[in-house]
């Protein structure tokens, strides 16, 4: 595989940027730099542009297709990228939860009762356990995906119960705002549910808080997020 040395550097730049914004933001709000995980959202990008970014020392990918998950699972293996830790980030139709289970990090956007049931199904199926997180419609907007707070709140001691499925936290996405400020009510949203959950469901399940992408990362770690899923800061505008 032959890396463009420009783009390579490029990405680079990008990503040590990034995680010194993460910082910031972690430092501001009184929380460790190290308590927050970085996914690099892979998605329509080449896989040298996911060797850049692991030449660079970043580990943990996320796509959102699982068509286009899986090929690069395989493609990066085959070029030596032995470490990378595979995210799933997209929601998955109920005909493809069998296509879901594979060697995969962490499923973030279980969004329905049935995914649930199937995912939970299918990796008993396989002989195997996934460790998933469940997608909140905090903000209710009909065009996105999730439960809405009080349905989790509802259905959390069934998906408990269900085998073949670890719960291990939630997962946002908040609107599109021009001030990223204006999505802070989102986060601090899933972040008081998730204490909620803590509190009502003792355990190790609500660790957690998948929530922050480009346009709002920082926001979301000052409220609390363990994971955010950053794309166009790291490898350039999507186009579509
Ligand atoms: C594409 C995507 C992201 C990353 O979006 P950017 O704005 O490019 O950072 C994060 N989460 C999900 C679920 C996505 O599909």
């Amino acid at each position: 595989m032959i890396l463009d040395p420009g783009r390579a550097a490029e990405i680079a730049a990008n990503l040590t940027e990034v995680r010194q914004r993460m910082a910031a933001a972690a430092e501001r709000s009184g929380r460790h730099p190290a308590d927050v995980r970085l996914v690099a959202v892979s998605k329509t990008y080449p896989l040298t542009d996911i060797a850049a970014a692991y030449a660079a020392g970043q580990r943990e990918f996320g796509e959102n297709r699982l068509e286009e998950l899986w090929p690069k699972v395989a493609a990066a293996r085959a070029e030596g990228l032995d470490a990378i830790c595979w995210h799933m980030i997209g929601v998955i139709q109920s005909r493809k939860t069998g296509d879901a289970v594979g060697p995969v990090a962490l499923i973030h956007a279980v969004d329905r009762v049935k995914i649930a049931q199937r995912l939970s199904r299918d990796a008993q199926a396989a002989g195997c356990v996934l460790d998933v997180l469940l997608e909140v419609n905090v903000s209710g907007e009909a065009s996105k995906h999730g439960f809405a707070p009080a349905e989790v709140l509802a259905v959390a001691p069934e998906l408990l119960t269900l085998p073949g499925i670890r719960i291990g936290g939630l997962m946002t996405m908040a609107p599109f705002e021009a001030v990223p400020e204006a999505t802070r009510p989102v986060f601090r949203a899933l972040r008081q549910l998730r204490d909620e959950l803590a509190l009502r469901f003792p355990g190790d399940n609500w660790r957690e808080l998948s929530m922050g992408m480009t346009n709002d990362f920082e926001i979301a770690i000052e409220e609390g997020a363990t994971i955010v899923r950053i794309g166009s800061a790291i490898f350039g505008a999507r186009n579509g």
